[in-house]
């Protein structure tokens, strides 16, 4: 996966090669499905929710250049492997997931796994998580017809925030940095991912699942 997926791509962040090549990838996935999981495709992880592609998790980690010292926010902890990849890179990670279960099902899966520098919740994260920023790196996993303003907000100085913005269809993977001289913002390439959904991303559609924000 690594070799044929990531290096080959041009991803060169040696800590989230060395990270990749060794994390467990299958037990993130439903059992059925661990044959596949180290394949070039997103996998169902259950309540319509997929588990990104390793390419696009690599792309998103390297774009936020950890080097061990950071607090990270993540939106959409849904499998639990991207927060696990944060975990590895960086200080502490807190990590928010809207759909209880999958949160709850990552995280029993990552204490296991003996992963003790990530703070959970279950919640609407476009709002964020105010009272532990701001944070050195921010990632939300799944698509916002807009940039979440909430995100941007808890992003310190020199801070990095990654995430796919756009309508559904036509998404683009966009990466801000926070600079003395006000908010950069770069463009890293068309993507796809499921909606993100709450107060600063697609309307919630009031399932059984939805969690109400704090
Ligand atoms: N990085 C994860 C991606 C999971 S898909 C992985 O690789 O497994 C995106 C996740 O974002 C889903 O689990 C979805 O439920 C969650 N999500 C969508 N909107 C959200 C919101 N407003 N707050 C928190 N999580 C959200």
């Amino acid at each position: 996966m690594v070799e044929d997926q990531l290096v080959e791509r041009n991803i060169k962040d040696l800590g989230v090669l060395e990270v990749m090549s060794r994390l467990p990838r299958h037990l993130f996935v439903p059992d059925y499905l661990g044959h596949k999981s180290y394949g070039q495709h997103p996998l169902p992880i259950g309540h319509h929710q997929t588990i990104s592609q390793p390419y696009a998790q690599a792309v998103m980690t390297q774009a936020l250049r950890l080097t061990g010292n950071e607090r990270v926010l993540e939106i959409g902890t849904g499998s639990g492997y991207q927060t696990a990849l944060l975990a590895e890179l960086s200080a502490h990670v807190f990590t928010i997931e809207r759909l209880k279960p999958l949160g709850q099902r990552a995280k029993t899966l990552l204490e296991k796994l003996g992963y003790t520098n990530i703070n959970y919740r279950f919640c609407d994260g476009t709002y964020g998580w105010q009272n532990m920023g701001p944070y050195d790196a921010i990632l939300f996993a799944a698509g916002s017809p807009e940039m979440p303003k909430a995100l941007v907000d808890q992003l310190a100085m020199n801070g990095r925030l990654v995430g796919p913005v756009g309508p559904e269809g036509a998404q683009q993977l966009v990466m801000l940095t926070r600079t003395e001289a006000g908010i950069s913002k770069k463009e890293l390439g068309d993507c796809n991912f499921v909606p993100l959904i709450g107060k600063f991303g697609h309307p919630p559609c009031g399932g059984a699942n939805e969690q109400k924000p704090f």
